[in-house]
């Protein structure tokens, strides 16, 4: 689950970690109250989004105008920024082309930067570790720094049974260049991060920039801050935070039905039981020349309400173009999900092609009933019959 920049600030300033002043803001007007309770005469005004690349994304009505973080040099310039920015769609490289509509900024202390640093702290699954990602290349995108200065990412793996300590962070501050009393400040600096990553079992804390002022404090500047799905029940005070506007309503919807749901690009949607099922059936649709519409995990108990749902999640998708159903029927019966897929497809007059692969227990009446129900499934025999069957389906339909 991902949160906006300014509740991940004012979460992380709870544990240590220096944030400048800020307050949101839900119009123009509260834009500028916020802005009073700053020191000024410098002030920023931030779209918040659950995306990045705001400072250089450009607004729908605007597209040859200023981005969604724009400095403010009085009251006047804030209220005009926000008003700019609130109810305007921001389209950003991390957006995609249909953009995200902006409704509410962050009015925060405008800072003076000597150098923008990046900082992040991620699972590495590989090695079972925490890593921190250090970069002196902030303030860009660190998948680029990653694709074409590699050596310019210093990583520091972190054992979590023994936690961070302080070499840690003085090793990482020498290689960013910090020297002086900034080498303590970025220790407390990054202990803090630590710290409030564990307890909040987040999945990613970024901080891009992590700036050097002037007079050599260290501030988060911006914070990406996602936390992990499973730990959210310890949470909820975070799960309180979460904004269903910026949320998939597709996602949403699964949500409701448990079922894992997760949006992709392609134009065959797939239902599959079991996250491991899912991710094979995703990898043979794209060897067969197509591109899975979604990942999406029935469970265990695919009912006959679950796989309705699922049907019609996957079909609210506009380029969803054939679907592949592929189950293994291990606790369930094959004939149960059969009558499941039937009911559904009834349910929902299905209108683009549908292959079923069904395996397990009572597979053969499974089949049948299939066959005997009138409607246009097509029935596949193996993984690899199925995406060949749903691929071809889909290009004769086209
Ligand atoms: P995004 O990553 O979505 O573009 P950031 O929060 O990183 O948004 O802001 C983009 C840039 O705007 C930063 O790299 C920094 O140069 C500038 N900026 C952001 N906040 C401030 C601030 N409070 N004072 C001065 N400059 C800022
Ligand atoms: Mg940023």
């Amino acid at each position: 689950m991902n949160i906006h920049e300014y509740q991940g600030k004012e979460l992380l300033k709870a544990y240590g970690v220096a944030v400048l002043d800020g307050y949101v803001a839900w119009t123009p007007e509260e834009a500028v109250d916020a802005a009073k309770k700053l020191p000024g005469p410098v002030y920023v005004v931030k779209s918040q989004i659950h995306a990045g690349g705001r400072g250089a994304g450009k607004f729908k009505d605007d597209p040859n105008g200023k981005g969604g973080v724009r400095l403010a040099k009085s009251l006047d310039e804030v209220r005009e920024a926000a008003a700019a920015m609130i109810g305007n769609t921001l389209i950003t490289k991390q957006t995609g082309a249909a953009g995200r509509l902006v409704r509410r900024v962050y009015v925060e202390a405008g800072c003076d930067i000597k150098r923008e640093l990046y900082l992040s702290l991620l699972i590495d699954r590989s090695v079972s570790e925490i890593v921190v990602m250090a970069s002196t290349e902030g303030g860009m995108e660190i998948e680029e720094v990653a694709e074409h200065n590699p050596e310019k990412i210093l990583r520091a793996p972190i054992d979590p049974a023994s936690g961070i300590s302080g070499f840690h962070a003085r090793k990482l501050a020498f290689g960013l260049g910090l020297e002086g009393k900034q080498v303590g400040t970025f220790t407390k600096f990054l202990i803090a991060m630590y710290n409030a990553y564990t307890a909040l079992d987040a999945a990613i804390i970024e901080i891009n920039p992590l700036v050097v002022t002037g007079s050599g404090e260290i501030y988060a500047l911006d914070a990406k801050v996602s936390f992990d799905d499973n730990a959210l029940y310890r949470h909820p005070e975070i799960e309180a935070l979460r904004d269903e506007g910026e949320e998939d309503p597709k996602e949403l919807e699964a949500n409701k039905y448990s079922l894992s749901y997760v949006a992709l690009d392609g134009n065959i949607g797939c239902m599959v039981n079991g996250a491991g099922l899912a991710m094979a059936t995703m990898d043979i649709i794209k060897l067969y020349g197509a591109e899975p519409a979604n990942f999406l995990d029935v469970g265990g108990g695919a009912t006959k309400e679950r796989v309705t749902a699922a049907f019609k999640i996957i079909l609210s998708d506009p380029n969803v173009e054939g679907i592949l159903v592929n189950i293994f029927g291990g606790i369930m019966r094959c004939d149960v999900i059969a009558e499941g897929v039937i009911a559904a497809a009834r349910e929902v007059s299905l209108s683009v092609p549908l292959v079923v692969r069904l395996e397990g227990t009572n597979v053969q009446l499974g089949k049948d009933i299939m066959a005997k129900s009138g409607l246009p499934i097509i029935p596949a025999d193996n993984l690899a019959d199925a995406a060949e069957k749903i691929v071809k389906a889909v290009k004769e339909a086209a």
